[in-house]
């Protein structure tokens, strides 16, 4: 019992040492990026923060890999089947998520929390944590770094929409989806500019699914695929635990290291 006891404090003084207190915490989901088109051509400033940070290009998605059964587990750190959103559909007035988010862990924390998306139906990702809910369909970045404010403390996730429409249309790796990847990292460019300016930050990038031809969400391995990117301020991460590339298990590596 006693050796319990001891290994207990020290999981305790060991993680409580490791956890930093960041100013800024932005996590950003690019709605439908494959990690083939992350690159430096073609997404510098995402590269940027990976290069002084980790990278990884093998997280997976959810089964099926779908953009709201993905972004609950993302949140609640759940499975579907443990968290309950199971199908991909939302509409304003209906229940929101019941389980916990890394929302409510950020409040608990002490952060003003922000949930922005560019897709109705994240609007079910809402809870009692959430201070601030933006629905932007086309300037959810643009709302995010109006918002962002580095003196204060400030949990922010921020879904942007784009390559979800353009994949389907024009194809995913194409090169009008290319095209509007590298438009959404022009934009973070100039999120990050800000975000960066906060006495410490840890900033996340990482993606709900792929999708492959002009198609998503089936069991095609290409569909499951998705980027994970970390970057602290305050440390060098030196490589992402094999956990945090499982879309469900990402939210307790966030919460470690904040
Ligand atoms: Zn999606």
């Amino acid at each position: 019992m006693k050796k319990f006891i001891l290994l207990n404090l020290l999981i305790l003084t060991t993680s409580f040492c490791f956890a930093a207190e960041y100013k800024t915490v932005l996590l950003i989901s690019i709605d439908a990026l494959h990690p083939d088109a992350v690159s430096k051509v073609n997404s510098p400033n995402i590269m940027s923060l990976a290069d002084k940070g980790a990278y990884s290009p093998l997280a997976t998605s959810t089964n099926p890999p779908k953009t709201l059964i993905a972004h609950t587990a993302i949140l609640t750190g759940l499975k579907p089947s443990e968290n309950g959103k199971t199908d991909n559909v939302w509409q304003t007035g209906e229940p929101t998520v019941s389980k916990p988010t890394l929302l409510s862990t950020a409040k608990n924390k002490g952060y003003q929390t922000f949930l922005i998306y560019s897709k109705q139906k994240l609007g079910y990702l809402k809870n009692s944590a959430t201070d601030t809910e933006i629905f932007a369909k086309d300037e959810a970045v643009e709302k995010t770094a109006e918002v962002l404010d580095t003196s204060k403390k400030q949990f922010i996730f921020l879904h942007i929409s784009g390559l979800d429409t353009e994949g389907p249309i024009s194809g995913w790796m194409s090169a009008e989806y290319i095209d509007e990847f590298r438009f959404i990292d022009e934009q973070l460019g100039i999120l990050f500019k800000k975000a960066l300016n906060s006495p410490s930050s840890l900033i996340i990038i990482t993606s709900d699914h792929a999708g492959h031809d002009r198609t998503h969400g089936s069991d095609h391995p290409e569909d499951f695929k998705r980027p994970l990117a970390v970057y602290s301020s305050l440390k060098k991460i030196k490589q992402i635990p094999e956990s945090a590339l499982q879309i469900d298990g990402l939210k307790k590596f966030i919460e470690e290291e904040f």
